[in-house]
């Protein structure tokens, strides 16, 4: 193309030959058309007194206005039709000016100089300026370019105004959706422009996203969603927010992230001959970032809630609740608790129980359940007082875990209850005493004031604690 407009001085002259001859050729032809076609200006003009040979009044006979050629290109402004906004591109649309043999795009900020980003050809009527800054009025103006004999360009007038957009955000990347117990971690890529996030969350049949939660500044990437339950799917969004240059609000767009609440489940054969469970097959569970589920019962389904099966460890000072599915067990409970040299080593089955007791002393258990004939009982760490839950032996209760008592196995109340309220008469309780692996560990409790003569796991002396503002209460 630019070959071409380098010999633009040969075809200059050439066209301005050809314009002499159409004028002077077609000079009588007008004459002769406006005599023919219009005998009444005839008549009026013949009446003047002068005549012109080729009269003004024939301006708007087309063989005339053909000489286009004579408006220089360099002379009319490009008109700036539109200019449109991306995240980070400008499209720009213009009316190209005849004669021109290319167009210069011209640019500038309120920061930056008006500069030439590029050069078109001359059937260009749009550009699209990328890669540019987010939140940013850019200003675009658009003039014609000619080149001269040397093949140089020469640019055209332009509307030093300029036609202005501003940037939107850069979408936002949402990173991931990932299980933390039971909740769901959403996070992004950091974006130092916006004001903050807006995270979405949709279900997997709505229709429409709602909104979650608006996080301010640009500095938190991630947020934890915990109202979600167990089987639950989400489909998150990440937009920010912010200003842009002009003033005006900004939104991003993202990505969409999907996530389920879900659980894992883990087989294990136990295989420490010093375990209470040797050679047993255990069910375990697992939240969906891996951390086990120490307490799992309330994510049982029905299939796995099997019967209640009870392991005392005495080496331990730790008791373990199953649920046996088949063959399978399935650590649900573990207590802390104190039995004594005299507790049997053994299976056993549970034959009764007893809301309050008399136990040796004289002294009183709570949430008593025999296991063995002769009066060996799960129960409560002991009372000194019949049917008085604010009489405990705070000493007994600060020995839990170790092996001290006549061979009653002594729980924290909460405990001796779970087992007194959910373990049917005839339940299968192991007695053993070994060193190695347990499923569960063995929770840690600490030691009450003498003051506080009340298990503070008690539901029946959470009153006290509240009136002493002790135990979380
Ligand atoms: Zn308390």
């Amino acid at each position: 193309m630019k070959s071409f407009f380098k010999h633009k001085g040969i075809y200059s002259f050439l066209m301005a030959l050809v314009l002499f001859f159409v004028t002077f050729f077609s000079a009588p032809v007008v004459r002769l058309d406006a005599a023919t076609i219009n005998p009444d200006e005839q008549i009026n003009r013949s009446e003047g007194e002068t005549v012109d040979p080729v009269p003004e009044e024939t301006t708007d006979d087309p063989v005339d206005e053909e000489p286009v050629e004579e408006t220089d290109p360099l002379e009319e402004i490009p008109e700036l039709v539109s200019a449109k906004a991306k995240t980070n591109k400008i499209t720009i649309n213009f009316r190209g000016v005849t004669g021109a043999e290319g167009y210069a795009i011209y640019r500038w900020t309120d920061d930056d100089d008006m500069e030439i980003i590029d050069e078109l050809d001359e059937d260009a009527k749009s550009y699209t300026d990328t890669g540019l800054k987010q939140l940013k009025t850019y200003y675009y103006s658009v003039a014609a370019i000619v080149y001269d004999d040397e093949g140089d360009a020469v640019y055209g007038e332009m509307d030093e105004e300029g036609i202005e957009a501003t940037t939107g955000f850069k979408n936002i990347k949402v990173l991931s959706v990932e299980p933390v117990r039971i909740s769901q971690k959403v996070t992004w890529k950091k974006n130092s422009s916006a004001q903050g996030y807006i995270v979405y969350r949709k279900a997997e049949d709505a229709a429409k996203y709602t909104k979650l939660k608006k996080i301010k500044g640009a500095a938190t990437t991630s947020f934890l969603d915990k109202k979600v339950n167990l089987g639950d799917t989400f489909t998150y969004k990440v937009v920010a927010y912010g200003e842009a240059d002009d003033g005006s609000s900004k939104k991003s767009g993202s990505n969409e992230v999907t996530g389920t609440v879900e659980l894992k489940i883990k087989k294990k054969k136990v295989k420490d001959q010093n375990s209470s469970v040797y050679n047993k097959t255990l069910r375990l569970y697992y939240f969906g970032d891996g951390t086990r589920i120490e307490d799992p019962e309330k994510y049982l389904s029905d299939d796995e809630k099997g019967t209640y099966e009870i392991y005392v460890n005495k080496a331990k000072g730790q008791t373990v609740v199953y649920s046996k599915v088949g063959k399978e067990l399935i650590p649900l409970k573990s207590f802390i608790c104190s039995p004594g040299y005299a507790t049997p080593i053994g299976t056993h089955h549970t034959i009764v129980k007893l809301r309050w007791h008399e136990l040796m002393g004289p002294c009183w258990g709570q949430w008593c359940t025999r296991v063995v004939s002769n009066g060996i009982y799960f129960h409560s760490i002991f009372y000194n007082s019949y049917n008085n839950n604010k009489n405990l032996a705070v000493g007994a209760y600060n020995r839990l875990g170790t092996v001290c008592s006549h061979g009653c196995i002594r729980l924290q109340a909460y405990a001796a209850k779970w087992i007194f309220d959910n373990c049917a008469i005839g339940t299968t309780v192991h007695v053993v005493s070994k060193t190695g692996y347990e499923p569960l560990a063995r929770p840690k409790v600490a030691a009450l004031p003498y003051w506080h003569t009340w298990d503070p796991t008690d539901p029946g002396a959470v009153k006290y604690c509240k009136e002493h503002h002790c135990h979380g209460q």
